[in-house]
């Protein structure tokens, strides 16, 4: 039997007044608030993977009782639920507070192993932090949510997960398209799963605030539970400094590894705002994020960023570092050790270069990545060619991995010509650059000398086949809004296993189709959620 607990209640100061309105929150963490009852929920769909770390077996996923529990109607014994106080940078600009507007936290589910998970609805009504909001969510971003944060788990990025995706039975009012017509959509509640869903912006706002003694009680609060490898056991000024010190490192390099994952499935977040940033690393806050169809460093799904492109697919790391930047000023006061702070941040482009080089080795099947034999070149020309010929980035690199080096590498064209979007006509001087790409690839491929079966078992592993293809989440959507659930289901199934040929399911593994290119929610997404 699963069982609530409630750290982070327990352990910060609460918010003194408890009626639901919005307001500033001072000198405390969370808001104690209840969801606000739905009318008819129904379990659209549930993953029986978190379902299983939260101890939740197949009857009770299956039951009413768990669509009234996860769409916020009823709680489980040891439930206290709260929304939580944070701030952020949106846009590169201070927002001040922010906070769980539409999201409303069950608690934590006490596991045997170290660790422990927080269950959170996303959509489960207003809190004090909703600002003027109604603190609900559409179908269309729950569907897009829950099947997108498993994907990615699937793909090995790190990330919170989803639980379950309930129908309310309520229909919500959204103008989509920012353009005055408001229409009625049907409301859905996720609930999420994540070891903690601590952000940037919990500690921004402390130090906004001038709140050091709360700021340093979060610091302590997310080593004891989230990084106790850095905990020393003296309590003295300096260790505990030096422990922020190493905490702030990690946090640098765990954020660089999730953007060098982004970069390998070509995922774009859309709005890495502050407070959509994990301190755990986790991709966190899937709104109008989008999958690179044609690779396209300038990319971004997001049509309130289209035009400054702040968050487009190839500055995602600039834009960490930015935010990490933050993150720093924010701590500063209470580590007192602002070079080893700077110290970190310059790091952060070193590291994330580095393992960037390695990743991209790896999705050529290289050993590894090594400047003597010219790899810096060979990729810095594939970011060009690939940029050049409109390329489907995933389908290319599956295709890279049946291409044999020692046959076809005069005719290269023909081993990629499945994933570009126009055609390229034998004997042109755009085929002529990518057939020299194409020997200098197998010149370095066959230097390397690895057995061509065991090169391509490689690239496979790292090169998905099946992505969340944003034009396939609009299909998902269209049917669930016409009661049709049995893509959310499929596409869900195929995605937990994105390496596998699931030669069955090709239709989900096909570039772009022509009517997509432009259609919204397809290839441009708003902030209407
Ligand atoms: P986002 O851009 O989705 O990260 O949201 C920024 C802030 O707005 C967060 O504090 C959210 O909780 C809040 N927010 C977004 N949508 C809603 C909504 N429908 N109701 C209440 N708060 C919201
Ligand atoms: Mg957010």
């Amino acid at each position: 039997m699963t069982t609530f607990e409630s750290r982070f209640v327990d352990m910060f100061p609460a918010d003194t007044q408890t009626a639901n309105h919005g307001r500033q929150v001072h000198d405390a963490l969370y808001s104690r608030v209840l969801p606000t009852p739905v009318s008819a929920p129904t379990t659209l769909i549930w993953s029986r993977d978190v379902a299983a770390c939260c101890g939740f077996d197949a009857d009770f996923c299956g039951s009413p009782e768990f669509a009234q529990v996860f769409a916020g109607n009823k709680q489980l014994p040891g439930m206290r639920p709260y929304a939580s106080r944070y701030g952020g940078h949106q846009f590169g600009n201070w927002a001040g507070q922010l906070g769980d507007g539409r999201v409303i936290n069950l608690g934590e589910v006490s596991r045997q192993a170290p660790g422990s998970l927080t269950l959170q609805l996303k959509g489960a009504g207003p809190t004090p932090y909703s600002r003027g909001a109604d603190g609900r969510a559409v179908l269309r971003s729950s569907i897009r949510e829950f099947l997108c944060s498993e994907a990615m788990h699937f793909l090995g990025v790190p990330t919170t997960r989803a639980l379950s995706l309930v129908l309310t039975g309520d229909s919500v009012v959204r103008d989509m398209f920012y353009d005055g017509n408001p229409e009625e959509e049907p409301g859905a509640v996720v609930c999420r799963v994540a070891p903690s869903f601590i952000r940037f912006g919990h500690f921004q706002l402390c130090a906004a605030r001038g709140e050091h003694e709360l700021l340093r009680r979060l610091l302590d609060f997310t080593i004891t539970n989230d990084f106790q490898h850095l905990q020393t056991g003296s309590n003295s000024a300096s260790s505990r400094s030096e422990v922020y010190s190493l905490w702030f490192d990690e946090v640098c390099r765990l954020t660089a590894d999730m953007i060098v994952h982004w970069f390998r499935v070509g995922f774009v977040h859309g709005v890495m705002n502050t407070d959509n940033m994990s301190v755990l690393g986790l991709t966190i806050d899937y709104g109008p994020y989008g999958w690179v169809d044609n690779y396209d460093l300038n990319w971004t799904p997001n049509t309130t960023d289209s035009e400054m492109r702040r968050y487009r697919y190839g500055h995602q790391a600039a834009i960490a570092q930015w935010n990490l930047w933050q993150l720093a000023n924010s701590i500063a006061a209470v580590t007192g050790d602002t070079g080893s702070l700077e110290l970190s941040l310059k790091r952060f482009s070193t590291y994330y270069e580095t393992k960037k080089q390695d990743m991209l080795a790896s999705k050529l099947g290289l050993r590894q990545f090594d400047k003597k034999e010219g790899d810096e070149e060979l990729l810095a020309s594939l970011d060009v060619m690939l940029q050049q010929q409109e390329t489907d980035m995933t389908l290319f690199y599956r295709a890279l991995a049946d291409f044999d080096p020692n046959n076809s590498a005069a005719s290269f064209l023909d081993t990629i010509t499945c994933a570009l979007y126009a055609p390229v006509t034998p004997g042109s001087d755009e085929s002529a650059v990518i057939n020299a790409w194409g020997v200098c690839y197998a010149r370095r491929v066959l230097r390397d000398n690895v057995p061509w079966q065991e090169r391509r078992n490689q690239m496979n592993s790292v090169n998905p086949r099946f992505v969340l293809r944003n034009y396939l989440a609009q299909e998902v959507i269209d049917k669930a809004h016409a009661g049709d659930y049995e893509m959310l289901h499929e596409l869900h199934s195929v995605l937990m296993q994105p390496y596998a040929e699931q030669a069955d399911y090709s239709r989900y593994a096909q570039k772009r189709p022509e009517w997509a290119r432009h259609k919204p929610g397809s290839s441009s997404l708003s902030c209407s959620s």
